[in-house]
Parts: structure tokens; sequence; C-alpha cells
């Protein structure tokens, strides 16, 4: 650590002195249900959050032909109307350090039924060390940590010598579009930090993942005949069985994938929706079945794609040797997976302001999730520090994140942001936040 005591002191006593109101904030910014395609509420109080600290502000609608043209786009099968970035950057008066990007995805994952959470998932209720609701921990906790770490840093008198740009993006949860945008609209930095709920843990390495929907085709006919017909439902179920024969083949494949090898099983296909059929008295003539699966990092999107389809071409009659016609198409990601390279400076300092908060070496891990921190690393070369907060249950019921680690990852980043960017001491007489906007 370059801060000396008294400073490092002064940030983290500023980070306890903000936490109710970060804490508030996050509540607010929960009880928005920003479900896909339905962020524009939740944007609206990140945008004036981000105004009110003098940032410069950016806030733009997804365009589904600019997305498309990059290899790493995922496919969709929404619309983008009102489906905006939020970014708000920091200018010193003198840029002098390194710059910074600090994002966070405002999307939730549906809720599953209301009634089996335990309150509305948009309560947004405080319970001991928890904090509860859809999106609390992945990720509006983090979200609202990073500007919550860049206040203490200003009020303790100080500014950050380096740019950052606070980025609230959209469709983490489906195609990572949105880091992907926000990175075409040309925000680079020299790293990236971003608060995914991780344990207070950095993330090593992660798999990429690939959307796609399966469409059997069957023959309907009247129960009364039904031998004469072809149940499309139970033959996607054959399909999606003979599927698993390529899920473990790849699983199988850990050892030769390194940061892979202890994780019992990297590799989940989800079966994650399906739908089939008209009615109970009907042989159904179709089915569609939505799957997510996973591909190491260093797998192309396009080759693990190709295995998937060579595959299923093998697939071609059911167990009573009945043909089988399906159709796939890409409805999502078609993302890679990253491996964050060790010994990066960025991770060094992350090293020690973790250690100072925490006072124990910050753990790396492997996750068999996807994360917007392969838009920075695949796409620029930006070393990606995915770390954040403890929580339980994300995409379950009653998520929720524990409050004293978002306060300790809330410092962790604040002493970041100083030690990454630099810091001088504001001049009492302008406001750091407005000396450079365009
Ligand atoms: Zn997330």
């Amino acid at each position: 650590m370059t801060l000396d005591n008294a400073t490092r002191e002064r940030i983290l006593a500023e980070v306890d002195a903000g936490f109710d109101a970060q804490l508030a904030f996050t509540q607010e910014l929960v009880r928005h249900p920003s479900l896909r395609t339905e962020e524009s509420s939740a944007q609206d109080l990140m945008f004036a959050a981000m105004q009110d600290r003098g940032l410069e502000m950016d806030r733009w609608e997804l365009d589904v032909d600019d997305i498309a043209s990059h290899e790493g786009a995922g496919i969709i099968d929404v619309s983008y109307d009102d489906v905006d970035n939020v970014v708000g950057t920091y200018h010193p008066a003198l840029e002098a350090g390194r710059s910074l990007i600090l994002n966070g995805h405002i999307d939730v994952v549906p809720t599953g039924p209301e009634s089996e959470w335990a309150t509305s998932p948009w309560d947004s209720r405080i319970d001991g060390d928890w904090l509860t609701g859809r999106g609390s921990g992945d990720m509006k906790a983090g979200l609202v940590a990073n500007l919550f770490a860049f206040d203490a840093i200003r009020r303790a008198g100080l500014s950050p010598a380096g740019r950052i740009h606070f980025q609230s993006v959209v469709e983490e949860e489906c195609t990572g579009n949105g880091s992907l945008a926000a990175l075409q609209r040309g925000y680079t930095a020299e790293a990236v930090v971003i608060p995914e709920p991780e344990e207070d843990m950095l993330v090593r390495a992660n798999v990429g993942v690939i959307w796609f929907r399966l469409r059997v085709s069957g023959k309907p006919t009247h129960p009364r005949e039904m031998s004469s017909g072809f149940n499309a439902i139970d033959a996607a179920h054959h399909v999606v069985g003979r599927l698993r024969e390529l899920e473990d083949r790849w699983n199988a494949q850990k050892d030769s994938h390194r940061y892979f090898e202890d994780l019992e099983h990297p590799i989940n296909f989800n079966l994650g929706k399906i739908a089939g059929g008209d009615w109970a008295s009907s042989v159904p003539a179709w089915c569609e079945v939505d799957l997510r699966v996973a591909l190491y990092p260093g797998v192309t999107a396009e080759d693990a794609w190709t295995e998937i389809i060579d595959h299923l071409a093998t697939v071609v009659d059911d167990e009573h040797g009945h043909p089988i016609t399906a159709r796939t198409t890409r409805n999502g990601f078609f993302a890679e997976g990253y491996v964050l390279d060790e010994g990066s400076d960025a991770e060094n300092v992350l090293r020690g302001t973790h250690r100072e908060v925490f006072g124990d070496e910050l753990r790396t891990f492997t996750t068999p999730g996807y994360l917007d921190g392969r838009v920075f690393t695949q796409y620029a070369g930006i070393p990606a520090l995915v770390y954040g907060p403890i929580s339980e249950a994300i995409h379950g019921y009653d998520e929720r994140v524990s409050i004293e680690s978002v306060r300790r990852i809330t410092k962790s980043i604040a002493l970041f942001i100083a030690e990454w960017c630099g810091i001088t001491e504001a001049r009492a007489e302008s406001d750091p936040g407005r000396s450079h906007s365009s």
C-alpha cells in the first residue's frame, strides 16, 4: 500500500459514515423490479445518483445492429426499446493516474413464484446482517458499492487522479450485450472492477455460456390412436438426455483445463424452460426447450456450438427407432469464458486493499457461471477483477446479501480506487467531480 495510514483511515471512516445512506439507496434500487427489458426506472435512479455526483453522463439505448456485428454478441429475441445503459464518468482535473471502470449490471433474473418468497422479492427488507430481495446480491449491492466507495474518497477531501467510468449495464444475465455495448461505445480503462456476489473472493476463471432453443416436432393424433402419433414432448426429453452425453464428455475433460481440475462438475447444461403441446387430448405436435450450456475458457463459442450441433445430429431417432425432427435456434448468450492472468498490477493492488480491510489473504476461485468480465478481458485486454460480497440464493428464493460483507467490500473498493488511480488532496474551492466535464 502506498497510501499513508492517516489517509487510509480517513477513507475507511468515510465508508462507515456513509454506510447507512448506502444501504438505504441499495434498498431503494432493489425495490425497482429491473427484470429484463424493464430496467428503465432503475436506470433512472442510477442516472440521477451519478448525475448528483457531478459525473459526465451518458445514457443510450442498445442498438441491435451495432451489437450483432460483434463476435461476442448474444442473440436477441426481445425488443431493445427503452433498454438503456448508463455510464457516468469522473474526470480528474489533471489526469495523472491510472484509469478504471467500475462496472455492475442492473438487470435481475425472474423471481419464480412469488408465493414461495418469505415476503415480496421487491420488499428489500433488512433482517440482521441480511438485505433481502431479488437482485440484492446479484448485483445491486455491488453496483451501489462502486458509487459509495467513490463518495468516501471525496468526502475524505481527496480526488482520484485517474479517469473513472461508472457503468450500470443491462443484459448481463442473458446475453452480456450491455457491457459489450459499453465497450463498443468506446469505454476502456486500465482495469475493471465488477462487484458480483463472489463471497469476498476474486474470480480467477469462469465458463462461457451459450443459450439455445431446441424445437422438436411431433405428429399429432387422437390419443385413441396414440401409437400412430409421435409425442414431441417425449422426444424432446429423449434429445435432452442424449445431450447429457456431451455434458459428460466435456466434464471428463476438466483436467486439461487449468483452474477447472478441482471442480466436481464445471460444465452444467441446464434445461431452463419448456413448453409444448396444445392440450391433454392430443398427442403433442411440438415441444420447445430452452437450454443453457457452459464451455471452458479457451474454447470458442463457435467451436462449442459446432460440437453441440454435431452431437445433436447423431440423435436421429428415439429409443423406439422413431425418427426425430429437431431444430436449434440460438436465443441468448454466445459467450466465451475467461481466465484472469495471475500477477497483474490490478490484482496485486486488490490483494493489498483486501488484506488491509479483511485482515487475510485474498482467495481466488473458479466459477462455473457466466460473467461480464469476459467482455473486458477477451475483447479489450483489460484485467477484470470480479470481486464482491457474500450472498445467498442468487437466482433462487429469498436472495440476500450480507451487509457486513458489503461494508468490507466497499472499503476494499474505495482503497482500490485510491491506490489504483492515485489521489490528490481536493482543493477547497473546486468540486472535483465537476472539474472537467465537457
Ligand atoms: Zn450477476
